[in-house]
């Protein structure tokens, strides 16, 4: 079978959730048999978001293969189980700069290089890539940013060709809008709906399908209108209704019949049966708990929810194993001093120090670990807050009062933490870090091996500093123990107490790993040992 092309694109404004209605759409059509990917087209010209503040777009998610992406990489592994690469996301920056280097390296020879046809059949290839390379069925391609932008008008244009070039039969366009609804009139609007397909159609682009974002129920002259309006068949007017949690999405989207709609129109015939039967029963699970525990987040990003998507959605999954709502309390880490940490932190049955860079905030992580150590609170420190744990650790146990990390203070007589040695000639800032996954040997007898049930790990990485082994021998003899070594170069990855009911800190990033279906067993287990904290202090 050909490869299809799903393309979907956004109208009104951003933050309509094209990431969770691509990935839901993926995942009813995987459910029928289908081997299919998705990839993020970014309109910014930075060449990937690995150099961006959270506050600026939130989180950045590191795939297996070492690429800092955006965050919506992330829903579609979490909602297809499946990994993503390189590949699945594009910015501006990275085409500008593959068609900048043929340039000068002679490709075009005796040609003016211009918007099209180059960028755009830049644009273009890297599309098809994912398609032919590793052959998927369907390939869905979320055009970030609004039509109407000036930045997205080079990939409207491609997708214009491509659909030109393959025909309807094998390339779909999605189009969300949002649908207002007026409380002074008490009326849904549709006419910010129809300029936005409008704007679509002046680059010469119909959609074949509208999903239309809304709080309220639409009525079926509300959808008749917009069919009419927009051009594009009654049934193709899929409703997206508000919903608890984005993990309905995909069962709403199934109610909505939007799988069945792509499937007539691109001609597919199931593969296999679809029933969603592990997802509704996932679904099931996270939306009627059991127990509640509470759980501290703490970073210093928390005004931007995005800016730990991944940590949060693990929770959730976790959550969902043990039949219990994390609730989730996102703590800023500047607050924390030794006055408020009592208060701040007295209620928590678990605390995350969250990953970051920079000294803003540090000594507030510190302090969340020394109460969460001292009160045998479950802990669970990953990468920043991995480090921050060893720092607190040096200081208060072993006595090096001025200990600490050389990226926040190069003149410490205490490092730590320390620069790798691979980053020590490293100046570009760019895709530079220890990125992707490496592999991680566990101790056995360790609270980490009981969690993964197994000795050989492979975890994904974002950082430039690491534990120093010149201090492996204090910290090993006060307690703080090196659970998971990298066997390769002896890097310490993950550091356990032992006599603390359940204190771990990670030098990866866990989280990224985490889907819906296959939660991380480590955030399992930091969730069952906060359920047990709760259950012994109530005794
Ligand atoms: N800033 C730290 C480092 O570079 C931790 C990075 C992180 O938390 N992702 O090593």
């Amino acid at each position: 079978m050909n490869t299809k092309y799903i393309f979907v694109t956004g109208g009104v404004t951003s933050s309509l959730g094209k990431g969770i209605i691509s990935a839901s759409l993926a995942k009813l059509l995987q459910d029928a048999g289908f081997s299919v990917t998705i990839q993020k087209l970014d309109p910014y010209i930075n060449v990937d978001p690995g150099t961006l503040n959270p506050y600026e777009h939130g989180e950045c998610y590191v795939t297996s293969d070492g690429a800092e992406t955006d965050l919506d990489l992330g829903h579609y592994e979490r909602f297809l189980g499946i990994t993503t690469s390189q590949a699945n996301n594009i910015t501006t920056g990275k085409i500008y700069q593959t068609v900048i280097n043929k340039e000068r390296h002679g490709d075009y020879l005796g040609k003016t290089v211009q918007v099209i046809p180059h960028i755009t059949d830049e644009i273009k290839r890297c599309i098809k890539l994912l398609g032919t390379k590793n052959k998927y069925d369907i390939v869905i391609t979320e055009i970030g940013g609004t039509v109407g932008d000036i930045e997205s008008l080079p990939y409207i244009e491609s997708v214009r060709q491509l659909k030109w070039e393959m025909g309807p039969h094998n390339v779909l366009v999605v189009h969300l809008t949002l649908v207002p609804f007026l409380s002074a009139t008490g009326e849904l609007k549709t006419k910010p709906t129809q300029h936005s397909v409008k704007s679509l159609l002046e680059t010469g682009v119909q959609p074949d399908i509208l999903v239309l974002r809304t709080e309220k129920e639409l009525p079926p002259e509300v959808r008749k209108k917009v069919a009419l309006f927009c051009n594009v068949e009654p049934e193709a007017v899929i409703q997206s209704i508000d919903v608890p949690t984005i993990y309905d999405v995909p069962l709403k989207m199934q109610e909505e019949k939007f799988d069945l709609v792509v499937k007539r129109k691109l001609g597919l015939r199931d593969k296999k049966e679809p029933d969603m039967k592990e997802w509704r029963a996932f679904v099931n699970r996270l939306k009627n708990p059991k127990r509640t525990v509470k759980i501290a987040l703490v970073g210093k990003y928390v005004e931007l929810k995005d800016a730990y998507k991944s940590i949060i959605e693990s929770l959730a999954h976790a959550g969902a194993v043990h039949e219990c709502k994390v609730d989730l309390h996102c703590l800023h880490s500047e607050k924390i001093n030794k006055d408020t940490v009592h208060n701040m932190l007295r209620e928590m049955h678990g605390i995350i120090v969250a990953p970051g860079f920079g000294e803003r905030g540090i000594e507030g992580k510190i302090i969340a670990v020394k109460y969460a150590r001292e009160n045998n609170i479950p802990f669970f420190g990953i990468c920043l807050g991995m480090q921050c744990a060893v720092i607190e650790f040096a200081r208060n146990v072993l006595g090096f009062k001025d200990a600490h990390s050389t990226e926040i203070d190069s003149n410490t007589k205490h490092p730590v933490i320390d620069l790798m040695e691979s980053q020590k000639n490293i100046t570009d800032k760019g895709g530079t870090m220890r990125l992707g996954s490496y592999t991680c040997l566990l101790k056995k007898n360790s609270k980490v091996y009981k969690a993964y049930g197994k000795t050989e790990i492979s975890e994904r990485h974002r950082h430039r500093f690491e534990f120093n082994n010149e201090y492996l021998d204090f910290f090993e003899k006060a307690g703080m123990i090196p659970t998971g070594i990298n066997p390769d170069n002896k890097l310490v990855e993950i550091i356990e107490i032992p006599s603390h009911r359940w204190f771990v800190g990670v030098q990866f990033h866990p989280e990224y790993q985490s889907t819906a279906l296959k939660p991380h067993p480590l955030f399992v287990d930091f969730v069952r040992a906060a359920i047990q904290y709760d259950v012994d202090n109530k005794k």
